[in-house]
């Protein structure tokens, strides 16, 4: 296998000839619905490199959205994915089994926080994994309701897309939704009510007053949280806050699921974010990074509620299909062996004092924020906290032409988050970063 050169090569505008070409068969042959960030086809990937058709190289500081944390097409889930594809690809697990995916249920057990009694479940997407938790706290705790934070992401489907805050793209049209969904006020230091940074306890007192008095803890199956919000905007809660949750939870028999989707397996500088602050969540879900880029989820916890639902309750035909297992085991195994918890500590070494010189006052950056490799800027009008949107729009797309992809999230539309592969050599970084700055400079 080759590794394209990991150098950023503009060989012509972005998108190319060859991309503009095959950007109109797409628009003749897929639903509108389905959008793009950068309008380019890929020809291979390696690393922290994407090579187009037109055989641009571009520094990926997206990740495929926090997927390819161990890089692009990396040897060790190459290699697995291969020897797996020569065996065989599908069973179903259902029907007929594979030790590979109890390996991974073994590896998840051992590595998500706590070292309680704990089961895995494995699914195909971050979506079903988390449906999975719901369905697993609703029978273990024989309640309905589920709560959920303002500024969440937590999947497309019918119940997570109920579950996810932000209207526009993801809700517009598709109700009606699913009942039993009930939201608290996230705990967003940069926009909490009245301008002020917000406590763990002021923020804790506002989620206690829906559970208990609005909702009714007893009828509360589960608190679903992201440790670090990520679509929302990558917003940090205050220290304290997460484990002031699960005690809550704890006393009013509520499972505590902690979405790692975006944040898991060494993202943040920990091997879950949760470790950060020593929380152990009863439910943990996984996906993305899971599997270096093959469709991968699962849900770990606490056994006794893992064994809640009896056999034949949970599944699917594809869930923990054996080539996405094998990946997962490369792709874990390059998480500890290479030492990917420390690279996402050394990236934000690298990268936060950078960002940081690019806000204070007067500046169209508002915040820096996020933790390890999931590093954000929050972009406002000058001199106020209003949200710009079209800054940040602005700056992602200066950085598109100049060869470095970059993601825009937010509820409003105005953070620009990066997500580099924990792999990215430091030169790489460093010059994606001086992009960036000139890219935010040109906004002043
Ligand atoms: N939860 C979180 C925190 C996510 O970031 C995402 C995906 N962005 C999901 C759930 C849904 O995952 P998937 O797209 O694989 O269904």
């Amino acid at each position: 296998m080759s590794m394209p050169t990991q150098q950023r090569i503009l060989k012509t505008a972005l998108p190319g000839p060859r991309s503009i070409e095959l950007q109109a068969n797409r628009n003749d042959a897929l639903a509108n619905g389905l959008g793009q960030t950068l309008p380019i086809f890929v020809e291979e990937a390696g690393g922290s490199i994407i090579v187009d058709v037109d055989g641009n190289h571009i520094i990926d500081m997206a990740s495929g959205i926090a997927v390819t944390s161990v890089g692009a097409s990396n040897p060790r889930v190459v290699a697995r994915i291969a020897a797996q594809a020569e065996k065989f690809t599908h069973t179903c697990f259902l029907v007929t089994q594979y030790d590979v995916f109890t390996e991974v249920a073994q590896a998840l057990n051992r590595i998500t926080p706590g070292d309680h009694a704990k089961k895995t479940a494995l699914f195909s997407t971050g979506a079903e994994a988390v449906e999975n938790a719901i369905k697993i706290a609703r029978v273990a705790t024989g309640r309905p309701a589920v709560v959920v934070l303002s500024h969440a992401y937590h999947g497309r489907s019918l119940l997570t897309m109920s579950m996810t805050a932000k209207n526009l793209p993801y809700k517009e049209g598709f109700g009606p939704f699913a009942p039993e969904v009930y939201r608290a006020p996230s705990p967003y230091p940069y926009r909490w009510a009245g301008g002020a940074e917000v406590s763990a306890e002021e923020a804790l007192a506002a989620l206690r007053e829906i559970i208990v008095t609005q909702i009714g803890a007893t009828n509360v199956a589960a608190i679903v949280m992201e440790p670090i919000q990520g679509e929302g905007g990558f917003i940090v809660p205050p220290p304290g806050y997460l484990a002031a949750v699960q005690e809550l939870a704890t006393e009013h028999g509520i499972v505590f699921v902690a979405d790692e989707i975006q944040t898991g397996l060494a993202r943040t500088g920990d091997m879950f974010a949760c470790d950060h602050e020593g929380v152990v969540p009863d439910l943990i879900t996984t996906a993305k990074a899971l599997a270096g880029g093959m469709p991968l989820a699962a849900v770990t916890g606490r056994a006794e509620i893992m064994d809640a639902v009896p056999a034949g309750g949970l599944g699917g035909t594809y869930a923990g299909n054996p080539v996405a297992c094998a990946a997962a085991l490369g792709a874990i195994e390059a998480i500890e062996e290479d030492g990917l918890v420390q690279k996402a500590r050394d990236i934000e070494a690298l990268a936060r004092p950078r960002l940081e010189a690019l806000a204070g006052d007067g500046s169209v950056v508002g915040e820096v924020r996020g933790r390890g490799a999931m590093l954000a800027m929050e972009f406002v009008r000058p001199g106020t906290t209003e949200p710009a949107p079209e800054i940040a729009k602005a700056v992602a797309a200066h950085c598109h032409a100049e060869g470095v992809l970059v993601l825009v999230c937010g509820t409003f539309g105005n953070v620009i988050r990066l997500l580099p592969p924990l792999v990215i050599e430091p030169a790489l970084l460093d010059e994606a970063l001086t992009v960036i700055e000139q890219a935010v400079e040109a906004q002043r």
